[in-house]
């Protein structure tokens, strides 16, 4: 397969190469010249994280290098305890969405899976497209560190909705999908999906939502004085939306950052479980507080768990074939195998 550029897809004008992990990032964490823990595969090929860089065009990498420039003391910021706004939130999540899809292009390429499964997707088609959820926690006297975990599944490099991203003694966990929180937040609900043959959503069958938000937004996901969890509701990648009765209404409007263009508020549940909107001119601070390093393989398990929990949840898919349904348990059971190597996996 030729080269593409990781942002558009298109065979890069003017090349210039990427860092899937930003470069600010792996010298902020003394990575810069080392190998790739855990992304299991990636490990394998020994590749340090200054080598791990993608095609891209020129004028791409440049737009994208100002969300890096913005991101960059926003999520320096958060875990230095400090307040952060909405609008700052929402853009560290665009952040997740670019480096998870980053990896996963790197990892079809590295796994030379590029030709099998096509990408159908790049990172500028993907930000901000789908719910957005980040699940925040810390963990004591882990030292310095950068790593990915998820990456490695079957399920994930079939579906890149769920990752994580271990920085320093902080791990995120990143989820991204149709309806995944939308519905308990109190916006539209979306059931059929009819999908496009590059597997894009065609067409989703709206109904209106119930305008206030539902415990618990993702079961078996809860918050606690240990663990921060951030929800977006995301509609921009509803290809409906804009005509649609049902998002025209006073809820939907005043929980959101920007509603022209589809991009829903910030919801955040913290240390007592409430899930409270984050008006635009508040600050909030997200780091929970840490807990023993002994329990991070529980973590690094929950990521799996979320991975199954995303699929599960998907919209219904129109004309999905029985075969198809097959396919997608046996994916699930190979993530439980995956899941259960960390129960035991310490720091
Ligand atoms: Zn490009």
């Amino acid at each position: 397969m030729d080269k593409f550029c990781i942002f558009c897809g298109n065979k890069p004008e003017n090349k210039n190469k990427e860092h899937v992990i930003p470069q600010w990032l792996s010298k902020h964490t003394n990575r810069y010249q080392k190998v790739c823990e855990f992304g299991e595969s990636i490990t394998k090929a020994q590749i340090p994280f200054c080598a791990l860089t993608f095609p891209a065009c020129t004028a791409c990498n440049d737009a994208f290098g100002k969300l890096e420039a913005t991101v960059k003391p926003i999520l320096l910021d958060i875990m230095d305890g400090k307040s952060v706004n909405a609008e700052q939130i929402s853009l560290l999540m665009d952040w997740f969405d670019k480096i998870r899809v980053g990896l996963w292009l790197s990892e079809l390429t590295l796994a030379k899976k590029v030709d099998k499964i096509e990408p159908k997707f790049h990172i500028a088609s993907r930000m901000g497209q789908k719910d957005r959820m980040l699940i925040i926690e810390r963990f004591k006297d882990i030292g310095e560190g950068l790593a990915f975990v998820g990456t490695n599944s079957p399920l994930f490099v079939e579906s890149p909705s769920v990752f994580a991203l271990i920085v320093n003694d902080f791990v995120f966990i990143n989820a991204s999908e149709f309806g995944l929180v939308s519905n308990k937040l109190g916006f539209p609900n979306y059931n059929k999906m009819k999908l496009t043959n590059n597997r894009n959503a065609q067409t989703l069958e709206i109904t209106k939502g119930r305008n206030k938000t539902t415990h618990p937004v993702v079961s078996d996901f809860q918050a606690s004085p240990t663990r921060t969890i951030i929800y977006q509701p995301m509609y921009r990648g509803v290809p409906n939306y804009k005509p649609s009765k049902e998002f025209n209404v006073p809820y939907v409007l005043n929980h959101s950052l920007d509603y022209e263009n589809g991009v829903g508020g910030i919801f955040v549940q913290r240390g007592d479980n409430q899930i409270k909107y984050i008006d635009q001119n508040q600050t909030t601070s997200l780091a929970p507080r840490a807990k023993d390093p002994s329990t991070i393989g529980n973590t690094l398990q929950d990521v799996f768990k979320l991975q199954n929990f995303v699929l599960s949840s998907r919209a219904d898919i129109d004309s999905r074939r029985p075969a198809d349904s097959l396919f997608w348990r046996n994916m699930m059971a190979k993530n439980i195998v995956l899941m259960n190597a960390y129960a035991t996996r310490k720091k």
